[in-house]
């Protein structure tokens, strides 16, 4: 099995990426495929579920204890067999998000909860706030590649470069790999160039460039993948492209991030300027 760490800002597309790569994988491909989300919002899954309607492992604690979480409860099966699980979040408020994320993997671990015939385990996790529990995947193997998921904008590439400071730190010990990075367009000003060439400053590549299109909307309001809503269309295409870079993908390494600030500001500015 492989398990996959989808860490990116908030908002970038990490959840509409997995989920249309995973119904890709699913439909064309013939894999077997899960999706744990890690992100307090709990949306990771709502595409391949056709809606919010599962419960999260971490409200499924809180009311009914510890001894009663059951797979049944939190685990579902959706479009094309993949299957899915949301850790949640804590009270708005009260308690540390990345410790729930702890919580909720060694809780699906103590259950058995990623079956051994799956091919492909994604965690989709927020990568704004890279403090020891959004770590948690990346750490003691529980994630074994990485893909990090920035548009061109400013902040994406910050955060991006940040998620890659992060994995830095845990890659001797836990062997964790950074696999690529996925441009998922903003449409910005010479996007492609400026990503390859920020994959470049950091030693990966960028494993490919989803562009940005408005069927991913209509699917969404439909609470459905692209390749579930309409798997004809040119969307659906770069998604299967997606899938098939990483299943075939073999270019794994520890990242060289940016370490100045400046010169992430640099490199942005280079493009944006002409
Ligand atoms: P994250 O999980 O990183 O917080 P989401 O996957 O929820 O981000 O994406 C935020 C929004 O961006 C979604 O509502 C989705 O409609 C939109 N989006 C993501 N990728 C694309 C794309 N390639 N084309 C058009 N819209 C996209
Ligand atoms: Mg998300």
């Amino acid at each position: 099995m492989r398990k996959i760490g989808i860490y990116g800002k908030g908002g970038i597309g990490k959840s509409t990426t997995t989920q249309n790569m995973a119904a890709a994988m699913a439909v064309s491909f013939k894999k077997k495929v899960m999706i744990h989300g890690c992100d307090p919002k709990a949306d990771a899954t709502r595409m391949i579920m056709g809606g919010m309607s599962q419960a999260t492992v971490l409200d499924t604690l809180r009311e009914f204890g510890k001894e009663n979480v059951t797979l049944d409860k939190v685990v579902s099966e959706g479009f094309a067999g993949v299957r899915g699980v949301e850790s949640g979040g804590p009270e708005p408020g009260v308690g540390c998000a990345g410790r729930g994320i702890i919580t909720a993997i060694d809780l699906m671990e103590e259950l058995g909860g990623y079956p051994d015939d799956l091919e492909f385990l994604f965690y989709d996790v927020l990568g704004d706030v890279v403090c020891g529990g959004f770590a948690m995947p990346m750490r003691q193997g529980k994630a074994q590649e990485i893909y990090i998921v920035t548009s061109g904008e400013m902040m994406a590439i910050y955060a991006a470069n940040n998620i890659s400071k992060g994995l830095t730190k845990y890659a001797n010990r836990s062997g964790i790999r950074l696999g690529g990075i996925i441009c998922n367009s903003r449409n910005v000003d010479r996007e492609r160039e400026l990503i390859e060439e920020f994959c470049d400053r950091i030693g990966t590549q960028m494993i490919y460039f989803v562009p940005r299109d408005n069927m991913v909307q209509k699917a969404e309001f439909n609470k459905k993948t692209v390749m579930e809503y309409n798997s004809d269309c040119n969307q659906a295409q770069e998604y299967e492209n997606l899938a098939q870079r990483i299943i075939e993908n073999e270019n794994f390494v520890i990242p060289e991030p940016i370490m100045k600030m400046d010169d992430l500001e640099q490199l942005v500015v280079k493009y944006g300027i002409d």
